[in-house]
């Protein structure tokens, strides 16, 4: 089986990642928060780190001659990602690997910044493809069309998930307990991460 995980908030604790990225950027949570979503309202994609770096310089929240180190701060901070993995992420992995399914990634954001987080992390080993999108998610799922009866999303986002069933209605879906795991109406049973080795033989 093709097994296709979703990173953000399926397997990253993304809440606490977000937490002590605005601690590495030496701001308060409610500012990082307040300004990741300000400084991306009219932008077409999802988080851009030199946008977001220049928001706070705009509203005074650094000086311009901050930024550099600021951002440099960030890369150190994203050399540590492994450690915001969920404790079930890579064992699960590494299990539904030896069980012999292909593992792809696919991830909603800006590329270059997604980019920059999975390839700082350990378990990219384990995935035969990853894709990473700034379009809609279901935009990409030509991927799978051919083979849709043969493939697994794992996903914490309950409104991704119904878009993506409405492309391959015959594709299976494990919907991982989340903050987003409600975000739309559905009839999915809501799962830990670690359930997909009881439900993926
Ligand atoms: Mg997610």
């Amino acid at each position: 089986m093709i097994i296709v995980f979703d990173l953000d908030y399926t397997l990253l604790n993304t809440k606490k990642f977000k937490s002590d990225m605005a601690k590495a950027m030496g701001i308060s949570l409610a500012v990082f928060k307040k300004s990741y979503e300000e400084h991306s309202k009219n932008s077409a994609t999802n988080y851009i780190l030199e946008d977001h770096l220049d928001y706070l310089v705009k509203t005074g929240k650094y000086e311009a001659s901050q930024k550099k180190i600021i951002k440099k701060k960030v890369m150190n901070f994203l050399k540590k990602i492994d450690n915001y993995l969920f404790s079930s992420a890579a064992p699960v992995l590494a299990e539904l690997s030896a069980r012999g399914h292909k593992l792809e990634m696919i991830t909603y954001g800006n590329r270059r910044w997604q980019r920059l987080k999975v390839g700082n992390l350990k378990i990219k080993k384990y995935f035969q493809r990853v894709i990473i999108t700034d379009k809609n998610k279901h935009d990409q799922l030509r991927f799978w069309k051919k083979k849709e009866a043969n493939v697994c999303f794992v996903n914490d986002n309950a409104k991704e998930v119904v878009c993506i069933r409405e492309i391959l209605p015959r594709a299976q879906f494990i919907l991982i307990k989340g903050p987003y795991a409600f975000n739309h109406p559905h009839n999915f049973k809501v799962y830990n991460l670690k359930d997909c080795l009881k439900i993926i033989k």
